[in-house]
Formats: structure tokens, sequence, C-alpha cells
């Protein structure tokens, strides 16, 4: 099937009289006839629901339907997409171990990586994505468990080398953990191109109207776990008398080891009625990302052209440094998420903020309506200014997301602030 038909068709199938549409399966628990049934599932032994936190039926259909929008083996929802990202990260690394990054990544993982991990032992070091090879090599150590980067960063919209940034993870036998929330399986597909493990927010594009918060893992299946000697996966889990996750799991081994320790023990689980917003919204991705797109790039170019605005980053506008990664990897386009900075600096931009009218100031992204933030004093106000300029931040750069109004609407609503900034 292709993409759009899979967002409509994956991961339910009604069976005769049965709903047309996905069920939302509101039950922590449900029912077996015999102890031994309920012990094959504790076991992973039978595959079946048993309890919530670890799979429902509605969770379950939207967890089939994003594997096969990546194109995975499987996949996990999660409560937020810091959740999917921590989920991630801890199935692979422990105490004691590194973990390298990209720099320009969303404030909150940037947060969770130079803070929270190290509280567990976790140490995480940042590189600049587009430094050559020789000088990204040198980051790896021995330790080092797994290389994590953004397909576009939010909000510096940077598009990530895919290939070359997995092969090199590979090289240095880890595996690669792209977080693909801008793009969305609908603009590029990470797996395509040798990631081997994906995370989204679900809370932006692929529910895309604003109404839920959640995050998912999905597993390429594709990374080595045994030849690259990680002992998690391929020795005995005491957890689970002894099972070993590659020889039980075969290529699925990471997102059972993930959903059977990381989700069993932490607890970051999606709701049935949240897996039932999250489904509406995937049924529509594509022609969202279509307009959001066309839209995003007819504003792009009216702010480039502006005298107000000193720099406007969207990746496929003439001149962009990544403009040939954007042919590359986003062919279909470059989503509705524009950064931009204006020539008054700070100030300027915080008197174009408050004089737009249609566009409404949010923390958020990604939403069907046009919305605009203003990251510094936001999404990433624990950021000191040196790490801001590391992550590819101006503290004056101003984060537009264009939705699906009609664009005369939105370019004549940025006009006006423009003229008042
Ligand atoms: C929003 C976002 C996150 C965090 O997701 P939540 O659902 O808000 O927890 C992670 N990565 C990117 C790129 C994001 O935009």
């Amino acid at each position: 099937m292709q993409l759009e038909t899979q967002c409509l068709h994956e991961g339910y199938s009604p069976k005769n009289g049965e709903p047309r549409v996905l069920p939302i399966a509101q039950s922590t628990t449900f029912r077996y006839e015999s102890t031994e049934a309920v012990a094959r599932l504790f076991d992973l032994a039978d595959p079946g629901f048993f309890y919530t936190r670890l799979g429902n039926p509605t969770v379950d259909a939207v967890e089939k339907k994003i594997a096969a929008l990546e194109g995975g083996v499987g996949a996990l929802c999660t409560s937020s997409g810091q959740a999917a990202t921590l989920t991630a990260i801890l199935t692979v690394a422990k105490a004691g171990d590194h973990v390298l990054s990209t720099q320009s990544i969303y404030g909150g993982t940037f947060n969770l990586f130079a803070v929270t991990l190290k509280r567990f032992g976790i140490e995480v070091s940042f590189v600049d994505q587009r430094a050559p090879n020789s000088e990204l090599a040198q980051a790896f150590r021995p330790n080092t468990k797994l290389f994590f980067g953004e397909t576009l960063t939010n909000p510096s919209m940077h598009v990530l080398d895919i290939e070359r940034l997995a092969s090199l993870a590979h090289e240095h036998g880890v595996p690669f953990v792209v977080d693909n929330t801008f793009a969305t399986p609908y603009l590029c597909r990470p797996f395509e191109f040798g990631a081997d493990i994906v995370v989204h927010s679900t809370t932006k594009y692929l529910d895309g109207h604003a109404v839920q918060m959640g995050g998912c893992v999905v597993d390429s299946g594709n990374f080595d776990w045994k030849a690259h000697g990680y002992s998690e996966f391929c020795e005995p889990d005491p957890s689970y008398h002894g099972l070993v996750y590659t020889e039980a799991f075969g290529k699925a081994a990471f997102i059972v080891k993930a959903r059977a320790q990381i989700m069993r023990d932490l607890g970051c689980c999606q709701t049935p009625q949240g897996a039932f917003y999250i489904n509406l919204g995937l049924e529509t991705l594509p022609l969202r990302m279509q307009k959001h797109s066309e839209n995003g790039a007819t504003v792009a170019a009216f702010l480039a052209a502006h005298p107000a605005i000193s720099q406007v980053t969207y990746p496929s506008l003439p001149g962009n440094p990544d403009r040939a990664l954007a042919t590359k990897y986003l062919p279909k386009g470059c989503t509705g998420v524009i950064s931009l900075v204006l020539a008054g600096g700070r100030e300027a931009g915080a008197r174009f903020i408050d004089a737009l009218k249609l566009i409404s100031l949010e923390v958020h992204v990604a939403d069907i309506r046009s919305c605009i933030l203003h990251p510094a004093s936001s999404t990433h106000r624990q950021l000191s200014d040196a790490q801001l300029a590391e992550s590819g931040i101006d503290p004056g750069l101003v984060r537009l997301s264009v939705g699906l109004e009609h664009v005369d609407d939105i370019i004549a609503d940025l006009a006006q602030a423009l003229e008042k900034a």
C-alpha cells in the first residue's frame, strides 16, 4: 500500500459487522479463561493484551500504523515525545555509557540530555551536525552507545544528513537514532537512509490538531545488537527469567525490550483515548503535510523578500545552506515551520508577535492553525546565550508554524504586524 492508503487502513481492519472506525478499548485490563494463558502472556510467549500500560488494542493499532508508515518492524507509543526519546535512550544506554547527539535539537531534548540523563549516569556530548566526518569521528568514545539527531531541527530548521551520519554511527558500531517529528514519514522516512531507530513527538504533525500529547518509538529492525556487543540484548534478562531478546524476537529485539523493560518499569504509556485522537490525525496526514509545506514555502518566500526581516530559515529557499540536503531528504516539501529573525532584533520580534491577529502566540508548533513562538523566552528559556548559539538559535529568532488557513490571510496578518514592528 502507498503511504496515503496506509494512513487510512493500516493497524485496524474490521471484520464482519465490527465498527468501521477504530474503537476505543477504554479498559485497563483484559479477561482470560485460565491462569496458564495469563502466565504465557507474562512470559511474552504468546501475543496478547493483559494490562494497558504494556499494550492495548487501540494503542496497538496506532503503533502498527506508525510502524508501517516509517517502514519499521514495530513501534511503541508513549505519553509524550519526551517519553519516547527517554525510552529509546534507556533501552540502549545505562549508567556509565555515553551518548553522542547533534547540538541543534529541541530544547526539551537538550535539557533531558545535558541535565537529566547525567543524573542517570549517562553522559551526553554534542557535536555540530554540519562538521566533517573527520571531526565528528573524534567525538565517539569506547562507551558510546548511540548517535542522535533530528531530521529537521526544532526550531533552527537545519536538515540532518541522515545517510552520512548513519554511516558514521555504523562505522563506530552504534545505532543512529533520529527524531523525525517535524518531517513525519510523509516527507521523510529516515530508515531508507540508514537510521536504525526513529522517535516522534506525535503531539505535533501526526496528531496535527493540538488535541493530544504523545510520542512514539519505531524500530527499523536493522541494527545487529549481538554483532555489536550490546550485552543487554543478547544475554539473559534476569527480570524476564533469562529471556534473550535477540534470540526470542530477532529483528524486533529493540522494540520488545523497550516495551518489556522500560515501559513496564517507567510506565510512560499512551492512553486508548489518546491513541484514538492520534489515529484521527494520522488519517489526514498526507493532505495536511502537502498543504502545510505549500503554505510554508509561499510564506517563507514572502518573508525572505521583506525588508523588516534579516534572516529566514526554510530549507528549500534559494540560498539556504541545506538546500541540497532538502532536495535529497525532503523532496515533497519542508513543512509549515519557518524560523526568522527580525532586523530590529529581540524587541522588534516581541512587537511583531504582539501585533499579530490571526496567527496566535502559543507554546506549540505543527498545528493546523498558524501559531508563533519566541524560543529564547519560552521553550529554550533554560539555555544560556552560549548554549542558544550552539543550538543555532539567535536570541531574536522567532519560530512561525504556518497552518492550513488560506495563505493570503496568513500573509496579510504577517504584513500588518511587520509594519508595526
Ligand atoms: C515537541 C518535540 C519533542 C517533545 O515532544 P512532547 O510531545 O512535547 O513531549 C521532541 N522533539 C521534537 C523535535 C519536538 O518538536
